[in-house]
């Protein structure tokens, strides 16, 4: 399988002016110098000296994360773009992306950005809820972000989406909306990330003035879930749902609340999967046979799924296969990878032979 590989190079927002209520970056980096050019050069270096002649690598990409690349002085910016775009001309590199701002984008900013062939733009939309971006002292409105994704596609580049659950004020049918906006405007990307309540931030001040209860993690879970289905049935690539624990900087270690999974994305896909076994087993039961399973000579039921999909077929720690097995004890499961890119999940029944569903 072709592969693709992401350098991470983080260039936090030195001075931001904005007022997140979820982000500990300006209490962190306040006291900490900016990264430096030959810093960008060393992280560049050091992961392509790992990634270079890997076998089936197809694209590399130089990512500047950090939130809000383009709200750094203009001249700062083009530093960093021109190594990256020496990288990308002599070939060792294939895209440049970064993240920013929905407000931090302007006809000149892109003209810069053009220049330098970058890529990718990641917009930190978090939510397309006027109530929500105002509660979380995200500093613009909706309509700038409609704005910021339009200009950023009648410039040719490729767009991306973040959005967070559970901001305050957030809701199920809020993060649906989002989504569908999401969804209206077409990236070729997207990230879903629950909301963290992290150290250092108005959160979590929030949190303990009883003013904000996070989601727990199965509240979080349904949410991300709905928002996933929405996104890929329209054809969006989610490129990484939930937050791993390097990515909270967070320098007291410490996080509140119990929204926060190390294995977010499968306990998502292990949760759509599951909805789905669940529906292909009960539109394919023979009727009323549930009280008398032993009139089958075979009771075996066999999932099976892509590769790509077949750990969350099985579930987070073997959840779905323990869900299965408990729930209906009078059947066999069993549950297969097989070679076939366009199959999430099916099911083949013993009872009935040639059948099977994709
Ligand atoms: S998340 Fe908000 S407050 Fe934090 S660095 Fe980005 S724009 Fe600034």
């Amino acid at each position: 399988m072709k592969k693709h590989a992401i350098i991470p190079v983080f260039i936090p927002h030195q001075g931001c002016p904005n007022n997140c209520v979820f982000c500990n970056q300006k209490a962190i980096t306040a006291h900490r110098p900016d990264v430096t050019l030959d810093e960008v050069r060393n992280t560049i270096e050091t992961w392509l000296s790992t990634l270079t002649g890997r076998e089936g690598m197809e694209t590399i990409e130089i990512a500047f994360f950090g939130g809000s690349f383009t709200g750094i002085p203009p001249e700062q910016q083009s530093a960093y773009l021109e190594i990256a775009h020496e990288y990308k001309e002599s070939g060792r590199i294939h895209k440049i992306h970064l993240s920013t701002r929905p407000d931090y984008i302007s006809h000149e900013i892109l003209d810069n950005l053009k220049k330098y062939k970058v890529d990718v733009i990641e917009l930190g939309v978090q939510s397309f809820d006027d109530g929500v971006l105002a509660a979380s002292g995200r500093g613009h409105d909706s309509k700038c972000v409609y704005e910021a994704c339009s200009l950023i596609k009648e410039y040719g580049f490729e767009l991306g989406i973040q959005l967070m659950i559970g901001l305050p004020q957030d809701s199920m049918e809020k993060c649906i909306y989002s989504a569908m906006e999401a969804v209206k405007i077409g990236p070729q990307i997207a990230r879903l990330y629950p909301t963290i309540v992290i150290e250092d931030t108005e959160l979590m001040e929030m949190y303990r003035n009883g003013k904000y209860t996070p989601l727990t993690t199965e509240e979080a879970v349904e949410r991300t879930k709905e928002m996933y289905r929405i996104l890929t049935d329209a054809g969006i690539n989610i490129i990484r749902v939930g937050l791993k624990s390097s990515d909270i900087i967070n320098e007291n270690g410490s996080i509140e609340g119990t929204t926060f999974h190390p294995a977010f994305r499968q306990l998502v896909e292990g949760s759509i999967a599951r909805d789905k076994m669940e529906a292909l087993l009960s539109e394919n039961m023979p009727e009323n046979v549930e009280p008398c399973w032993d009139r089958f000579v075979s009771k075996e039921v066999c999932f099976y799924s892509n590769s790509k999909w077949f750990s969350a077929m099985i579930g987070h720690k073997g959840c779905n296969k323990k869900h299965f097995e408990t729930c209906y004890p009078g059947l066999e499961f069993k549950f297969n990878a097989i070679d076939m890119d366009d199959t999430l999940i099916g099911m083949s029944v013993a009872w009935s032979p040639d059948f099977m569903i994709k």
